[in-house]
């Protein structure tokens, strides 16, 4: 089959992938979890610490100028990521959690006792404990959309949950543990004809597939660079202007006023009410270089890509005696995740790094779904942009490997 990247070419890209792990190549299937980083967007990061390293926003100098305009080119090139109508809209965080994290403490500011939010029994903790936490202070409802034995949500049942005190929806575009791909257009549709906000977490999508939150209509989308080819520490909250001009800022502190006084204070203007404090703009301004990366790349491209290896796992997995995939989704991305009769996620995962598979084990930051599912956690393979079929057929030998001696067990 013709592959549709030069692999190899894209590979001298990431020095990483060169190194070796327990003495054999590392084969790195961790990018759920945070994806490898080009050099383009490291040399990004190098230039600004030895060119450009100015705090941002408050200086008439050139360098602090010129810093301000890099972060200020990451925002307006994020815009146009998310197609989103203005960077106003557009808010710098710390990564998905900070940005969902935002979201449930200011706009959940007017949420009142007996308000409900729904979210599904398949999200990230991320998207869980916000939500809880403003539970401490207000008796709020928290309900739950269930899945069916595939993995998808059960929309029927999400219809259903609605009642006139549903407040707000907050849904995973896709799983981070089963690969689900939600129907979030459908969701956010739904939610709209009940006149409730919806919340994206885009942690899983932004790496995998084109995100156009005017076509979604999301009211929020959340997402993190690091999973996305990009440098740590940098998060995107994309809001509804509207929403957001009308929300209390969440953290106080420099960047984000208007003018300050001990009798009161007033605040910036969007985006820069939500941003308190120095952002981080070095690798803020470095990921200007990641989103440059993926448009070369071809988002469609590289999801043609995964698709390739997802399938050819999957198919090679489920040739081994004792394997048991958890997430049959009609529609996934590239996450796959898998236990072994008689084996702990755990066993597995330390069997395989010792062959320099580096896989995620345990519950993946998703309890609710664990339990859900009657296990304690899974060994979830992931695949990147610079993953070889090669890489898939060693992995699925390993795992054979492994499954073998648990078999003999
Ligand atoms: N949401 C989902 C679906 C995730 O997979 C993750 C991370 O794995 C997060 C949220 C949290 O992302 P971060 O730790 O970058 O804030």
């Amino acid at each position: 089959m013709a592959e549709i990247f030069d692999i190899e070419k894209i590979r001298e890209q990431y020095p990483i992938l060169q190194r070796t792990v327990s003495g054999k190549p590392l084969i790195y299937l961790d990018n759920a979890a945070t994806s490898q980083v080009p050099r383009c967007v490291v040399e990004g990061i190098e230039q600004m610490y030895y060119t450009t390293k100015a705090n941002v926003h408050r200086g008439v100098h050139t360098l602090s100028q010129e810093a301000t305009d890099m972060v200020e080119l990451t925002r307006e090139k994020v815009r146009a990521f998310l197609n989103a109508a203005s960077t106003r809209e557009i808010i710098f965080t710390r990564g998905t959690t900070e940005a969902i994290n935002l979201v449930a403490h200011s706009y959940g500011d007017r949420f009142v006792d007996g308000d409900e939010i729904i979210l599904t029994v398949m999200e990230h903790h991320a998207n869980i404990v916000p939500w809880q936490l403003l539970q401490r202070n207000k008796r709020l409802k928290i309900v739950v959309v269930p899945i069916n034995q595939a993995g998808e949500l059960d929309i029927a049942a999400y219809e259903a949950l609605f009642s006139s005190r549903t407040r707000f929806v907050s849904v995973a575009h896709a799983s981070n543990v089963l690969g689900t791909v939600n129907p979030v257009k459908q969701i956010i549709d739904i939610a709209h004809s009940h006149g409730v906000p919806v919340l994206v977490d885009g942690a899983q999508a932004t790496a995998h597939m084109a995100v156009d939150v005017q076509a979604l209509d999301a009211d929020f989308y959340a997402f993190s660079a690091h999973k996305m080819y990009g440098p740590s520490g940098v998060g995107v909250l994309y809001g509804k202007e509207a929403l957001l001009a009308d929300m209390p800022p969440y953290q106080g502190g420099g960047e984000m006023i208007g003018n300050v006084s001990f009798e009161g204070t007033t605040f910036a203007e969007l985006p820069f009410k939500f941003e308190a404090g120095t952002p981080d703009f070095v690798d803020i301004a470095a990921f200007s270089r990641t989103l440059d990366y993926l448009q070369m790349l071809g988002i469609e491209n590289i999801a043609a890509h995964e698709q390739t290896l997802l399938e050819a796992a999957t198919a090679g997995l489920q040739q081994i005696p004792g394997l048991t995939i958890y997430g049959t989704a009609a529609h996934k991305h590239s996450v796959l995740s898998f236990l072994v009769d008689g084996a702990s996620s755990y066993d597995i995962g330390i069997l395989l790094d010792k062959l320099g598979v580096a896989v995620r084990t345990g519950h993946h930051c998703a309890q609710p779904l664990m339990r859900r599912l009657g296990i304690e956690g899974t060994v979830r393979a992931s695949f990147a942009v610079y993953n070889t079929m090669h890489e898939v057929e060693q992995f699925i030998a390993a795992t054979a490997r492994v499954a073998k001696m648990f078999a003999r067990k």
